[in-house]
């Protein structure tokens, strides 16, 4: 077996066990490879060990990988680094989902970009729990307005869920209790605005099981399925 299918596997043993940890089911936590700076025919070898989607920083890196069809666009790709509304046409190529929905503005150039592809896009709203300077991501106190003003203004992007990028070196108490603060913040948007919000997509490869015990859905894995980048 090649190392990134044994990757793979260890990987759900480790989710498996974090989410046991707190009376979870590992199961029910996707996982999406992260592939940036991956050759083609990595992406292709993760897809058959089985990950349920791709995870890309760039837009123009991921079109240059794109190519059905190949193993790796025959899974929802995501784009779970920042998105400049000048690349929201492009976007809208290939992505089924964008992580990083940060602004109205953002939210306005995917909404022209899916209406002249005729077709719907799923949407994550990525907050800055940890109030980074340094993070991209919406604020706690401004997602209300963001989520609300998403709802009003789009017929074409689905609301999913929220994502977070933690800033680097929290100790453990300090993770937890951040993950924990987002999923209460999922809870609370959820029922405030009356929809299901089934996707809390948190947790990398230095704090996945953090993330599972605290009630993760979907975890963003790069290094540990493809050893460490080198730039
Ligand atoms: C690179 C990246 C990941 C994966 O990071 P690893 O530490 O390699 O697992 C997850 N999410 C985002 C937004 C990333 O940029």
């Amino acid at each position: 077996m090649s190392s990134i299918a044994d990757n793979i596997n260890s990987l759900r043993e480790r989710i498996a066990r974090a989410a046991g940890r707190t009376g979870l089911d590992g199961n029910a936590v996707s996982i999406v490879a992260v592939t940036k700076t991956r050759p083609a025919e990595e992406m292709d070898e993760v897809v058959l060990s089985g990950v349920d989607a791709l995870g890309e920083n760039r837009v123009q890196e991921a079109l240059s990988k794109w190519d059905p069809p190949a193993p790796r666009s025959s899974v929802p790709w995501h784009l779970v680094g920042h998105l400049q509304r000048n690349k929201a046409r492009k976007a809208a190529e290939i992505f089924s989902c964008i992580q990083s929905v940060d602004s109205l503005e953002l939210v306005s150039a995917l909404e022209r970009a899916c209406l002249s592809r005729g077709r719907r896009m799923d949407v994550l709203l990525e907050v800055n729990i940890g109030e980074d300077p340094d993070k991209f991501g919406v604020s706690k106190g401004d997602l209300p307005l963001l989520a609300e003003g998403l709802l009003e203004r789009s017929t074409t992007l689905d609301l999913k869920g929220l994502m977070t990028v933690l800033p680097l070196g929290l100790d453990e108490r300090r993770t937890r209790s951040l993950f924990a603060s987002m999923r209460e913040l999922r809870d609370g948007l959820g029922s405030r605005l009356g929809i299901e919000l089934p996707i809390l997509s948190m947790g990398m490869s230095d704090d996945f099981e953090y993330a599972v015990m605290e009630g993760s859905t979907m975890v963003r894995i790069g290094s540990a399925i493809f050893g460490k980048r080198r730039s």
